[in-house]
Protein backbone atom coordinates (compact mmCIF):
# COMPACT_ATOMS: atom_id res chain seq x y z
CA UNK A 1 0.00 0.00 0.00
CA UNK A 2 1.59 3.34 -1.31
CA UNK A 3 1.95 5.65 1.40
CA UNK A 4 3.84 9.13 2.05
CA UNK A 5 2.98 11.14 5.14
CA UNK A 6 4.89 13.92 3.83
CA UNK A 7 2.57 17.00 3.93
CA UNK A 8 4.08 19.77 1.12
CA UNK A 9 5.27 23.31 2.56
CA UNK A 10 2.43 24.40 0.47
CA UNK A 11 -0.75 22.20 1.49
CA UNK A 12 0.82 23.46 5.20
CA UNK A 13 0.63 26.37 4.14
CA UNK A 14 -3.22 27.01 2.77
CA UNK A 15 -4.34 24.59 5.25
CA UNK A 16 -2.88 27.25 8.35
CA UNK A 17 -4.86 29.91 6.46
CA UNK A 18 -7.82 28.33 6.36
CA UNK A 19 -7.78 27.36 9.96
CA UNK A 20 -7.33 31.48 10.74
CA UNK A 21 -10.05 31.99 8.04
CA UNK A 22 -12.77 29.58 10.55
CA UNK A 23 -11.03 30.94 13.36
CA UNK A 24 -11.26 34.92 12.72
CA UNK A 25 -14.08 34.79 10.68
CA UNK A 26 -16.63 31.94 10.26
CA UNK A 27 -17.01 30.85 13.68
CA UNK A 28 -17.73 34.78 14.64
CA UNK A 29 -20.06 34.83 11.76
CA UNK A 30 -21.69 31.85 13.28
CA UNK A 31 -22.32 33.38 16.59
CA UNK A 32 -24.09 36.75 14.74
CA UNK A 33 -26.36 34.31 12.84
CA UNK A 34 -27.53 32.65 16.10
CA UNK A 35 -28.06 36.28 17.67
CA UNK A 36 -30.42 37.11 14.70
CA UNK A 37 -28.07 38.49 11.90
CA UNK A 38 -29.32 38.30 8.25
CA UNK A 39 -27.97 35.25 6.42
CA UNK A 40 -27.70 36.57 3.37
CA UNK A 41 -25.99 39.59 4.07
CA UNK A 42 -23.55 37.90 6.58
CA UNK A 43 -22.76 35.31 3.80
CA UNK A 44 -22.28 37.68 1.20
CA UNK A 45 -19.82 39.75 3.76
CA UNK A 46 -17.83 36.48 4.21
CA UNK A 47 -17.89 35.67 0.96
CA UNK A 48 -16.42 38.79 -0.42
CA UNK A 49 -13.68 38.94 2.21
CA UNK A 50 -12.76 34.93 2.22
CA UNK A 51 -12.30 35.83 -2.07
CA UNK A 52 -10.19 39.39 -1.67
CA UNK A 53 -7.85 37.01 -0.05
CA UNK A 54 -7.94 34.14 -2.87
CA UNK A 55 -9.82 31.64 -0.46
CA UNK A 56 -12.70 30.50 -2.72
CA UNK A 57 -13.47 27.63 -4.75
CA UNK A 58 -10.50 25.30 -3.03
CA UNK A 59 -10.00 22.59 -6.00
CA UNK A 60 -11.47 24.42 -9.35
CA UNK A 61 -8.69 25.35 -11.41
CA UNK A 62 -7.02 28.37 -11.55
CA UNK A 63 -8.40 29.17 -14.61
CA UNK A 64 -11.65 29.33 -13.71
CA UNK A 65 -11.31 31.23 -10.58
CA UNK A 66 -10.78 28.89 -8.00
CA UNK A 67 -7.91 27.93 -6.22
CA UNK A 68 -6.39 24.90 -7.97
CA UNK A 69 -5.95 22.80 -5.41
CA UNK A 70 -4.81 19.40 -5.40
CA UNK A 71 -6.64 16.38 -3.85
CA UNK A 72 -4.33 15.72 -0.93
CA UNK A 73 -4.57 20.25 -0.35
CA UNK A 74 -8.29 20.08 -0.77
CA UNK A 75 -8.47 17.20 1.86
CA UNK A 76 -6.53 19.36 3.96
CA UNK A 77 -9.13 22.31 3.38
CA UNK A 78 -12.03 20.52 3.50
CA UNK A 79 -11.43 18.91 6.90
CA UNK A 80 -10.68 22.57 8.50
CA UNK A 81 -14.05 24.51 6.55
CA UNK A 82 -16.36 21.84 8.18
CA UNK A 83 -15.61 23.24 11.74
CA UNK A 84 -17.90 25.86 10.89
CA UNK A 85 -21.25 25.30 9.12
CA UNK A 86 -20.72 28.59 7.46
CA UNK A 87 -16.68 27.25 6.22
CA UNK A 88 -17.48 25.82 3.19
CA UNK A 89 -20.36 28.14 2.19
CA UNK A 90 -17.97 31.15 2.69
CA UNK A 91 -15.53 29.28 0.04
CA UNK A 92 -18.09 28.15 -2.31
CA UNK A 93 -17.73 24.55 -1.94
CA UNK A 94 -20.35 23.50 0.10
CA UNK A 95 -22.58 20.36 -1.10
CA UNK A 96 -24.40 19.24 -3.78
CA UNK A 97 -22.97 22.22 -5.24
CA UNK A 98 -19.24 21.62 -5.44
CA UNK A 99 -19.83 18.11 -6.99
CA UNK A 100 -21.76 18.97 -9.55
CA UNK A 101 -19.99 21.85 -10.51
CA UNK A 102 -17.48 19.03 -11.02
CA UNK A 103 -19.29 17.76 -13.05
CA UNK A 104 -19.97 20.58 -15.67
CA UNK A 105 -16.27 21.64 -15.12
CA UNK A 106 -16.04 17.96 -16.64
CA UNK A 107 -18.70 17.11 -19.06
CA UNK A 108 -19.86 20.68 -19.76
CA UNK A 109 -20.13 22.03 -23.19
CA UNK A 110 -18.59 25.68 -23.89
CA UNK A 111 -22.47 26.82 -24.39
CA UNK A 112 -23.11 24.55 -20.52
CA UNK A 113 -19.76 26.04 -18.64
CA UNK A 114 -20.70 29.91 -19.84
CA UNK A 115 -24.38 30.01 -18.72
CA UNK A 116 -24.43 27.44 -15.86
CA UNK A 117 -21.29 26.46 -14.69
CA UNK A 118 -20.17 30.66 -14.35
CA UNK A 119 -22.77 31.32 -12.23
CA UNK A 120 -21.79 28.59 -9.53
CA UNK A 121 -18.11 29.71 -9.35
CA UNK A 122 -19.16 33.11 -8.59
CA UNK A 123 -21.38 32.04 -5.85
CA UNK A 124 -24.45 33.73 -8.01
CA UNK A 125 -26.35 30.36 -7.94
CA UNK A 126 -27.05 26.95 -6.55
CA UNK A 127 -27.26 24.00 -8.04
CA UNK A 128 -28.60 20.49 -6.59
CA UNK A 129 -28.74 16.83 -8.10
CA UNK A 130 -32.02 14.83 -8.62
CA UNK A 131 -31.00 11.05 -9.27
CA UNK A 132 -32.64 9.06 -6.12
CA UNK A 133 -36.18 7.84 -6.65
CA UNK A 134 -38.43 6.31 -4.41
CA UNK A 135 -37.98 3.14 -6.91
CA UNK A 136 -33.99 3.60 -6.97
CA UNK A 137 -31.74 4.32 -4.15
CA UNK A 138 -28.97 1.91 -3.36
CA UNK A 139 -29.67 0.42 -7.04
CA UNK A 140 -30.01 3.81 -9.48
CA UNK A 141 -30.51 1.46 -12.35
CA UNK A 142 -33.93 1.39 -11.08
CA UNK A 143 -34.58 4.83 -11.49
CA UNK A 144 -38.39 5.30 -13.84
CA UNK A 145 -38.32 8.93 -14.94
CA UNK A 146 -38.06 8.87 -18.32
CA UNK A 147 -36.64 11.57 -20.99
CA UNK A 148 -38.65 11.46 -24.35
CA UNK A 149 -36.92 13.14 -27.30
CA UNK A 150 -39.63 15.52 -28.99
CA UNK A 151 -38.21 16.42 -32.57
CA UNK A 152 -34.21 17.67 -32.50
CA UNK A 153 -34.94 20.69 -29.90
CA UNK A 154 -36.05 18.80 -26.52
CA UNK A 155 -36.49 16.10 -24.14
CA UNK A 156 -39.80 16.02 -22.34
CA UNK A 157 -39.26 14.26 -18.40
CA UNK A 158 -41.80 12.61 -17.06
CA UNK A 159 -41.25 10.98 -13.39
CA UNK A 160 -40.70 11.73 -9.73
CA UNK A 161 -37.36 12.25 -7.59
CA UNK A 162 -36.91 12.61 -4.03
CA UNK A 163 -34.13 13.64 -1.16
CA UNK A 164 -32.68 16.39 -3.71
CA UNK A 165 -30.41 17.93 -1.73
CA UNK A 166 -30.74 21.85 -1.50
CA UNK A 167 -33.77 21.94 -4.46
CA UNK A 168 -35.92 24.26 -3.01
CA UNK A 169 -32.85 26.69 -2.67
CA UNK A 170 -31.40 26.16 -6.03
CA UNK A 171 -31.29 27.88 -9.58
CA UNK A 172 -30.63 25.00 -11.28
CA UNK A 173 -30.84 21.34 -11.16
CA UNK A 174 -28.94 18.39 -12.51
CA UNK A 175 -31.88 16.10 -13.27
CA UNK A 176 -31.16 12.23 -14.57
CA UNK A 177 -33.50 10.36 -16.39
CA UNK A 178 -33.68 7.02 -18.31
CA UNK A 179 -33.49 7.98 -21.94
CA UNK A 180 -33.23 3.83 -23.97
CA UNK A 181 -34.67 1.21 -22.02
CA UNK A 182 -33.45 -1.08 -24.33
CA UNK A 183 -29.55 0.07 -23.84
CA UNK A 184 -27.14 -1.93 -21.31
CA UNK A 185 -28.38 -1.57 -17.67
CA UNK A 186 -25.43 1.26 -17.25
CA UNK A 187 -26.43 2.94 -20.21
CA UNK A 188 -29.78 3.59 -20.28
CA UNK A 189 -29.99 7.37 -18.33
CA UNK A 190 -28.76 10.48 -19.47
CA UNK A 191 -28.41 14.00 -17.33
CA UNK A 192 -30.14 16.93 -18.26
CA UNK A 193 -29.46 20.48 -16.85
CA UNK A 194 -32.82 22.51 -16.20
CA UNK A 195 -33.18 25.90 -14.78
CA UNK A 196 -35.49 26.59 -11.81
CA UNK A 197 -38.05 27.43 -10.83
CA UNK A 198 -39.62 25.70 -13.83
CA UNK A 199 -43.47 24.51 -13.75
CA UNK A 200 -42.19 20.74 -14.83
CA UNK A 201 -40.01 20.07 -11.69
CA UNK A 202 -42.52 20.75 -9.15
CA UNK A 203 -41.32 20.42 -5.32
CA UNK A 204 -43.70 18.23 -3.18
CA UNK A 205 -42.19 18.81 -0.31
CA UNK A 206 -39.19 19.24 2.08
CA UNK A 207 -38.67 15.57 3.82
CA UNK A 208 -37.52 16.28 7.23
CA UNK A 209 -34.63 13.89 8.41
CA UNK A 210 -32.61 13.97 11.60
CA UNK A 211 -31.41 17.58 11.28
CA UNK A 212 -32.63 20.09 13.60
CA UNK A 213 -34.70 21.88 11.24
CA UNK A 214 -35.62 25.61 11.20
CA UNK A 215 -35.97 28.93 9.37
CA UNK A 216 -31.94 29.45 9.06
CA UNK A 217 -31.36 25.50 7.66
CA UNK A 218 -34.13 26.20 4.78
CA UNK A 219 -32.31 28.98 3.60
CA UNK A 220 -28.97 27.19 3.83
CA UNK A 221 -29.27 23.71 2.93
CA UNK A 222 -32.63 24.13 1.09
CA UNK A 223 -33.85 20.69 3.08
CA UNK A 224 -34.33 17.32 0.70
CA UNK A 225 -37.11 17.47 -1.55
CA UNK A 226 -39.22 15.61 -2.90
CA UNK A 227 -40.22 16.52 -6.79
CA UNK A 228 -42.61 15.76 -9.36
CA UNK A 229 -41.75 16.07 -12.79
CA UNK A 230 -44.30 16.47 -14.89
CA UNK A 231 -44.34 17.50 -18.90
CA UNK A 232 -40.80 19.24 -18.00
CA UNK A 233 -39.13 20.51 -21.38
CA UNK A 234 -35.20 20.45 -21.52
CA UNK A 235 -33.86 22.07 -24.31
CA UNK A 236 -31.51 19.21 -26.24
CA UNK A 237 -28.18 21.78 -25.69
CA UNK A 238 -29.09 20.72 -21.87
CA UNK A 239 -27.97 16.99 -21.81
CA UNK A 240 -24.62 16.49 -19.78
CA UNK A 241 -21.84 14.77 -21.12
CA UNK A 242 -24.15 12.88 -24.51
CA UNK A 243 -26.92 10.35 -24.02
CA UNK A 244 -26.57 7.41 -22.35
CA UNK A 245 -23.20 8.36 -19.98
CA UNK A 246 -25.90 9.91 -17.13
CA UNK A 247 -24.90 6.52 -14.58
CA UNK A 248 -21.06 6.97 -15.06
CA UNK A 249 -21.11 10.94 -14.69
CA UNK A 250 -23.56 10.71 -11.84
CA UNK A 251 -21.14 7.82 -9.66
CA UNK A 252 -18.14 10.10 -10.56
CA UNK A 253 -19.32 12.83 -8.63
CA UNK A 254 -21.10 10.95 -5.82
CA UNK A 255 -17.47 9.96 -5.00
CA UNK A 256 -15.76 13.26 -4.64
CA UNK A 257 -19.27 14.47 -2.67
CA UNK A 258 -18.80 11.50 -0.14
CA UNK A 259 -14.94 11.99 0.51
CA UNK A 260 -16.32 15.14 1.10
CA UNK A 261 -19.21 14.53 3.53
CA UNK A 262 -16.45 12.37 5.39
CA UNK A 263 -14.01 15.07 5.36
CA UNK A 264 -16.74 18.04 6.87
CA UNK A 265 -17.45 15.25 9.24
CA UNK A 266 -14.27 14.69 10.43
CA UNK A 267 -13.93 18.47 11.47
CA UNK A 268 -17.65 18.87 12.90
CA UNK A 269 -16.17 16.16 15.01
CA UNK A 270 -12.99 17.80 15.94
CA UNK A 271 -14.88 20.78 17.33
CA UNK A 272 -17.26 18.63 19.14
CA UNK A 273 -14.44 17.08 20.84
CA UNK A 274 -12.41 20.48 21.64
CA UNK A 275 -15.84 21.73 22.87
CA UNK A 276 -16.23 18.61 24.95
CA UNK A 277 -12.43 19.16 25.84
CA UNK A 278 -13.01 22.18 26.91
CA UNK A 279 -15.85 21.72 29.09
CA UNK A 280 -14.45 18.87 31.03
CA UNK A 281 -12.00 20.21 32.15
CA UNK A 282 -13.62 22.89 33.75
CA UNK A 283 -16.81 21.68 35.13
CA UNK A 284 -16.53 20.02 38.38
CA UNK A 285 -19.00 17.48 39.84
CA UNK A 286 -18.56 15.86 43.47
CA UNK A 287 -15.29 18.50 43.96
CA UNK A 288 -13.92 16.81 41.30
CA UNK A 289 -12.65 18.30 37.37
CA UNK A 290 -15.08 16.24 35.01
CA UNK A 291 -11.58 15.42 33.71
CA UNK A 292 -10.39 13.85 36.29
CA UNK A 293 -12.85 11.39 35.65
CA UNK A 294 -11.87 7.88 33.86
CA UNK A 295 -15.12 7.47 32.59
CA UNK A 296 -14.99 10.49 30.98
CA UNK A 297 -11.14 10.31 30.29
CA UNK A 298 -11.94 7.15 28.36
CA UNK A 299 -14.79 8.70 26.09
CA UNK A 300 -12.48 11.41 24.75
CA UNK A 301 -9.88 8.84 24.60
CA UNK A 302 -12.11 6.76 22.12
CA UNK A 303 -13.20 9.28 20.57
CA UNK A 304 -9.40 11.11 19.47
CA UNK A 305 -8.47 7.48 18.33
CA UNK A 306 -11.45 7.27 15.99
CA UNK A 307 -10.89 10.36 14.98
CA UNK A 308 -7.79 10.14 14.33
CA UNK A 309 -8.03 6.83 12.28
CA UNK A 310 -11.11 8.31 10.18
CA UNK A 311 -8.81 10.89 9.31
CA UNK A 312 -5.83 9.52 8.41
CA UNK A 313 -8.09 7.38 5.86
CA UNK A 314 -8.96 10.05 4.03
CA UNK A 315 -5.40 12.04 3.85
CA UNK A 316 -4.75 8.65 2.45
CA UNK A 317 -7.43 8.55 -0.28
CA UNK A 318 -6.39 12.06 -1.02
CA UNK A 319 -2.41 10.89 -1.27
CA UNK A 320 -4.16 8.39 -3.70
CA UNK A 321 -6.09 10.79 -5.97
CA UNK A 322 -2.98 12.94 -5.68
CA UNK A 323 -0.86 10.25 -7.03
CA UNK A 324 -3.39 8.99 -9.71
CA UNK A 325 -3.24 5.45 -7.68
CA UNK A 326 -6.73 3.52 -7.73
CA UNK A 327 -8.91 4.51 -4.82
CA UNK A 328 -12.10 2.61 -5.49
CA UNK A 329 -11.59 0.60 -2.72
CA UNK A 330 -10.21 3.12 -0.11
CA UNK A 331 -13.23 5.04 -1.40
CA UNK A 332 -15.88 2.65 -0.04
CA UNK A 333 -14.22 1.66 2.77
CA UNK A 334 -14.64 5.57 3.75
CA UNK A 335 -18.03 5.35 3.21
CA UNK A 336 -17.98 2.93 5.71
CA UNK A 337 -15.97 4.75 8.05
CA UNK A 338 -15.61 8.65 8.30
CA UNK A 339 -18.76 9.14 6.20
CA UNK A 340 -21.10 8.18 9.36
CA UNK A 341 -18.52 9.52 11.75
CA UNK A 342 -20.13 12.24 13.15
CA UNK A 343 -22.64 9.30 14.11
CA UNK A 344 -20.22 7.35 16.57
CA UNK A 345 -18.18 10.47 17.46
CA UNK A 346 -20.09 13.65 17.67
CA UNK A 347 -22.07 11.73 19.83
CA UNK A 348 -19.99 10.49 22.49
CA UNK A 349 -18.39 14.07 22.66
CA UNK A 350 -21.50 16.01 22.88
CA UNK A 351 -22.57 13.45 25.83
CA UNK A 352 -19.47 14.06 27.61
CA UNK A 353 -20.45 18.04 27.72
CA UNK A 354 -24.06 16.51 28.91
CA UNK A 355 -25.84 19.33 30.29
CA UNK A 356 -24.51 22.52 28.30
CA UNK A 357 -24.72 19.81 25.05
CA UNK A 358 -28.62 20.32 25.19
CA UNK A 359 -28.28 23.86 25.50
CA UNK A 360 -28.54 26.10 22.79
CA UNK A 361 -26.56 28.79 24.71
CA UNK A 362 -23.48 26.81 25.58
CA UNK A 363 -21.18 26.06 21.88
CA UNK A 364 -21.59 22.33 22.03
CA UNK A 365 -25.43 22.77 22.24
CA UNK A 366 -25.00 25.49 20.00
CA UNK A 367 -23.19 23.08 17.68
CA UNK A 368 -26.29 20.40 18.25
CA UNK A 369 -29.07 23.07 17.58
CA UNK A 370 -27.35 25.32 15.09
CA UNK A 371 -25.71 22.58 12.61
CA UNK A 372 -28.81 23.41 9.50
CA UNK A 373 -28.72 19.63 7.51
CA UNK A 374 -26.50 17.69 10.14
CA UNK A 375 -26.17 18.26 13.65
CA UNK A 376 -23.05 16.75 15.17
CA UNK A 377 -24.74 14.59 18.14
CA UNK A 378 -25.24 11.57 15.79
CA UNK A 379 -27.63 13.63 12.96
CA UNK A 380 -24.97 13.92 10.86
CA UNK A 381 -23.52 10.86 10.69
CA UNK A 382 -26.78 9.23 9.82
CA UNK A 383 -27.53 11.50 7.07
CA UNK A 384 -24.56 10.51 5.82
CA UNK A 385 -24.12 7.38 5.79
CA UNK A 386 -26.85 7.17 3.09
CA UNK A 387 -26.69 10.25 1.15
CA UNK A 388 -24.24 9.80 -1.72
CA UNK A 389 -24.93 5.84 -2.04
CA UNK A 390 -25.79 3.67 1.91
CA UNK A 391 -23.11 2.24 4.10
CA UNK A 392 -23.67 -1.42 3.65
CA UNK A 393 -23.56 -1.44 -0.43
CA UNK A 394 -20.77 0.07 0.00
CA UNK A 395 -19.45 -2.56 2.32
CA UNK A 396 -19.84 -5.28 0.23
CA UNK A 397 -18.46 -2.96 -3.07
CA UNK A 398 -15.38 -2.33 -0.39
CA UNK A 399 -14.68 -6.22 -0.92
CA UNK A 400 -15.96 -6.59 -3.93
CA UNK A 401 -12.45 -4.52 -5.03
CA UNK A 402 -10.24 -6.35 -2.49
CA UNK A 403 -10.23 -9.61 -4.31
CA UNK A 404 -10.95 -11.45 -1.43
CA UNK A 405 -8.54 -10.54 0.60
CA UNK A 406 -11.14 -8.76 3.21
CA UNK A 407 -14.05 -11.36 2.59
CA UNK A 408 -13.03 -13.27 6.24
CA UNK A 409 -13.14 -9.42 7.88
CA UNK A 410 -16.68 -9.09 9.08
CA UNK A 411 -15.44 -6.17 11.10
CA UNK A 412 -15.27 -3.92 7.34
CA UNK A 413 -19.01 -3.60 7.14
CA UNK A 414 -19.82 -2.22 10.71
CA UNK A 415 -23.57 -3.09 11.92
CA UNK A 416 -25.41 -0.13 11.46
CA UNK A 417 -28.45 0.76 13.75
CA UNK A 418 -31.40 -0.70 13.06
CA UNK A 419 -32.70 3.00 12.67
CA UNK A 420 -30.23 3.97 10.44
CA UNK A 421 -31.28 2.58 7.61
CA UNK A 422 -34.77 1.96 7.62
CA UNK A 423 -37.81 3.19 5.78
CA UNK A 424 -39.09 4.24 9.21
CA UNK A 425 -35.80 6.41 9.53
CA UNK A 426 -36.16 8.22 6.11
CA UNK A 427 -39.74 8.63 6.56
CA UNK A 428 -40.97 12.06 8.47
CA UNK A 429 -40.73 11.90 12.48
C1 LIG B 1 -29.60 13.40 3.87
C2 LIG B 1 -29.68 12.79 2.50
C3 LIG B 1 -29.38 13.55 1.39
C4 LIG B 1 -29.47 13.00 0.11
N1 LIG B 1 -29.20 13.79 -0.99
C5 LIG B 1 -29.39 13.31 -2.23
C6 LIG B 1 -29.27 14.16 -3.37
O1 LIG B 1 -28.95 15.35 -3.27
N2 LIG B 1 -29.55 13.65 -4.60
C7 LIG B 1 -29.92 12.36 -4.78
O2 LIG B 1 -30.15 11.98 -5.91
N3 LIG B 1 -30.02 11.51 -3.72
C8 LIG B 1 -29.79 11.96 -2.45
N4 LIG B 1 -29.95 11.13 -1.34
C9 LIG B 1 -30.41 9.77 -1.55
C10 LIG B 1 -29.37 8.71 -1.27
O3 LIG B 1 -28.43 8.63 -2.30
C11 LIG B 1 -30.13 7.40 -1.07
O4 LIG B 1 -30.90 7.55 0.12
C12 LIG B 1 -29.24 6.22 -0.93
O5 LIG B 1 -28.66 5.92 -2.18
C13 LIG B 1 -29.99 5.01 -0.39
O6 LIG B 1 -31.10 4.75 -1.13
P1 LIG B 1 -32.49 4.40 -0.42
O7 LIG B 1 -32.66 5.43 0.63
O8 LIG B 1 -33.53 4.26 -1.44
O9 LIG B 1 -32.21 3.02 0.31
P2 LIG B 1 -32.38 1.55 -0.35
O10 LIG B 1 -31.67 1.50 -1.64
O11 LIG B 1 -33.81 1.17 -0.33
O12 LIG B 1 -31.61 0.70 0.72
C14 LIG B 1 -32.27 0.29 1.94
C15 LIG B 1 -31.30 -0.44 2.80
O13 LIG B 1 -30.83 -1.61 2.14
C16 LIG B 1 -29.41 -1.65 2.15
N5 LIG B 1 -28.87 -2.19 0.90
C17 LIG B 1 -29.20 -1.82 -0.34
N6 LIG B 1 -28.46 -2.52 -1.24
C18 LIG B 1 -27.64 -3.33 -0.53
C19 LIG B 1 -26.65 -4.28 -0.88
N7 LIG B 1 -26.33 -4.52 -2.15
N8 LIG B 1 -26.04 -4.93 0.12
C20 LIG B 1 -26.33 -4.70 1.42
N9 LIG B 1 -27.27 -3.81 1.80
C21 LIG B 1 -27.91 -3.14 0.85
C22 LIG B 1 -29.02 -0.19 2.27
O14 LIG B 1 -27.75 -0.02 2.87
C23 LIG B 1 -30.07 0.36 3.16
O15 LIG B 1 -29.77 0.06 4.48
C24 LIG B 1 -29.85 11.64 -0.06
C25 LIG B 1 -30.13 10.87 1.07
C26 LIG B 1 -30.06 11.42 2.32
C27 LIG B 1 -30.39 10.57 3.52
Amino acid sequence: MAIDFEIPPDAKAIRAKVRQWVQDECHPAEKRLIEGADYKTTLAELRAKARAQGLWCPFIPQEYGGMGLGPLANALVQMELGQSHLGALSMNTQGPDDATMLTLLQHGTDFQKEKYLKPLLNGEKRICYSMTEKAAGADATGMQTRAEKQGNENYVLNGEKWFSSAASVADIAVVMAKTNPDAPRHQQFSTFIVELPNPGYRIARDIETMAVEGPLSHIMGGGHSEVKIENLVVPADNLLGGEGNGFAMGQHRLAYGRLRHGMHNVAMAQRALDLAAQHVTSRSTFGKKLSDRQGVQWMLADCAAELYQARLMLLHIAYKAEKGLDLRQENSIAKVVPGPYGAQGGGHRVAAARCAGIQPRYAAGRLVHAYPLAASGGRAGRGASLDGGPQCAEGVRARRHDGGGLRRRSDLKREREPDSCSPIWLSPR
